[in-house]
């Protein structure tokens, strides 16, 4: 069976909230903001759900996390070096001008020491790529790759955030750019992408 992945695209910050299926199962990727707009869009009843994976913890890319858990009970994994993150999601939503509280969500499973999950008989690879945050990772599935916020508006990500860090990010891409050539990304923001030679080239002279 082919893998099937749907985007919708949520909340003030425009995140990227993917469900990536197979044959009646699925994970959810990055649930943003909005509980309501990611239940009305991607169809969830229908499927086995597995859980919810997060490429990483800025608050932008966990509002809904809670109520997903609570209301499928389903499992929240995520990197533990981004775990302060999500203790404090309401603080630095709050910062960023945006007074909603959300509920904070409980990680069942660290990425740690993980390098792959399934999804029927698929194998969705986990890669961890500090960087953007201390415990960004990247998900790998078939030709895709859901690499959160390592890229972002036709460049490489931003490294002022809390959790940033310049040379953790360059390793990280430089990485991506050596191994995935061809694969389609799914960032945190924006359109998905072929990542391409001309595109590689063109990332590295900005970096
Ligand atoms: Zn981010
Ligand atoms: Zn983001």
């Amino acid at each position: 069976m082919e893998v099937f992945i749907k985007t919708v695209t949520i909340g003030n910050w425009k995140v990227n909230c993917y469900l990536v299926a197979c044959d009646g199962e699925a994970w959810i990727i990055d649930p943003g903001d909005d509980f309501e707009t990611i239940i009305s869009n991607l169809n969830l009843d229908i499927f086995k759900l597995k859980g919810i994976i997060n490429t990483h913890g800025h608050f932008d890319h966990i509002g809904a996390v809670a109520d997903l858990q609570e209301k499928y009970k389903i499992p929240f994994l995520i990197h533990s070096k981004d775990k302060r993150l999500i203790s404090q999601g309401n603080l630095y939503r709050s910062l960023a001008g945006d007074l909603t509280v959300k509920k904070t969500p409980v990680i069942d499973e660290y990425l740690d020491n993980l390098s792959s999950l399934t999804l029927q008989d698929k194998m969705l690879f986990i890669h961890y790529t500090p960087g953007h945050t201390a415990g960004g990772v990247c998900l790998e599935i078939d030709k895709n790759l859901f690499t959160g916020d390592l890229f972002f508006n036709n460049n490489v990500g931003r490294t002022d955030l809390s959790g940033g860090n310049k040379e953790l990010l360059f390793t990280s891409v430089n990485f991506i750019f050596e191994k995935y050539k061809g694969f389609r990304i799914y960032p945190g923001h924006g359109e998905s992408f072929i990542l391409e030679e001309n595109l590689i080239e063109k990332l590295k002279s900005m970096i």
